[in-house]
């Protein structure tokens, strides 16, 4: 899955995540939710990965797993030739420091009893970044600056911004130790559209200024159209197509990623387009159907999609899928 030439600054190789269900008195294991069923995926320095998906996916998982907020069940994660998976405690906290977060909920996710000033603060204190206190104070005036918010925010509160603000200081608190790697979780999923616009702007900055790289997570591919290099869609825990951002909208492969695509809202109502509703809900990954994941709601399921699994293919180079009606693989290379 990598351009040749290119060394990846993440490489997720086969990740699975399975939950175990537990009945009865003794708590006995009777199932699994395979959240995340293998999934490969690379990141190269300064690039955009898009994960996107409907909810129950499976990719807030596997974003948790890459950061090891949650233990994967099986796989290989390596951040910068380091197997992240292997780190001890204080190995990982020193990783963290090249690996940051933005979360879905401004809302949620910023301490209601916090200071802004500290709670952008806390990451520079946690690892001891400049000489003092005061220069701290000063570097996270500057952070807030950076997002476009005046540094009297520091000694407020962040229940006194909106939600947008209060991405932006989740934001600021993200870059404060300018990490190599982002992984943003619906970053601007609860935000309105145009403050979603401001804070992808924002992020497109950061990009370019710092060369940060971000894993996108998103569940509409209509808000990574701006932000993405490349876009992974993913349907019931397993990656189903892979290609740059100009591939997935021009030429989409997967009868999901189409379905998705068709699914963003046009402008212009005067502009007809053909349009496919997915039939029923996304399948419990506690059973997911057998053959291929997708055949209970693909339009264009055809005789061999309930027995058969189709593995990822390279279609052409980049393009990846996973589909019967999908060519055959360019140089024979396919995934697990
Ligand atoms: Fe649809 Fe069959 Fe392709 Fe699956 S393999 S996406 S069911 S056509």
């Amino acid at each position: 899955m990598s351009p040749p030439g290119r060394q990846p600054l993440l490489e997720v190789r086969d990740l699975r995540k399975h939950f175990p269900i537990r009945r009865g008195l003794l708590s006995r294991v009777s199932g699994w939710v395979r959240a995340v069923d293998g999934v490969s995926i690379d990141i190269f320095p300064g690039e955009t990965l898009a994960l996107v998906g409907e909810s129950g996916s499976g990719k807030t998982t596997a974003g948790r797993c890459i950061l090891r907020l949650m233990e994967p069940t099986a796989g290989a994660v390596r951040f910068d030739g380091q197997d992240l998976l292997a780190l001890g405690p204080r190995d990982l906290r020193r990783m963290r420091r090249h690996l940051q977060v933005i979360f879905q909920d401004p809302y949620a996710s910023l301490n209601p009893r916090m200071r802004v000033g500290t709670i952008v603060r806390e990451p520079l204190d946690i690892h001891r970044v400049g000489r003092n206190r005061a220069e701290r104070d000063a570097m996270t005036r500057g952070l807030l600056e950076r997002v476009g918010l005046d540094a009297s925010a520091m000694r407020r509160y962040p229940h006194e911004f909106s939600g947008g603000q209060r991405q932006r200081i989740g934001v600021a608190r993200a870059i404060a130790l300018r990490p190599r790697l982002i992984i943003a979780d619906e970053p601007v999923s609860s935000l309105d559209v145009s403050v979603q616009a401001q804070v992808i702007n924002l992020m497109l900055d950061l990009q370019e200024e710092y060369g940060v790289a971000y894993l996108f997570i998103a569940h509409d591919l209509a808000v990574v159209e701006r932000i993405a290099d490349r876009v992974a869609v993913m349907y019931l825990g397993r990656i189903v197509e892979l290609g740059t951002r100009q591939e997935i909208f021009k030429n989409p492969l997967h009868p999901y990623t189409r379905a998705l695509l068709q699914a963003i809202p046009i402008p212009d109502p005067t502009r007809a387009r053909e349009r496919t509703v997915l039939r029923g809900e996304l399948p419990s990954p506690a059973a997911p159907p057998p053959g291929c994941r997708f055949h209970t709601r693909c339009p264009v399921v055809f005789e061999p999609c309930a027995t058969l699994d189709p593995p990822l293919v390279e279609v052409a180079p980049g393009h990846w899928a996973a589909c019967h009606l999908v060519p055959g693989p360019a140089g024979g290379a396919s995934r697990p």
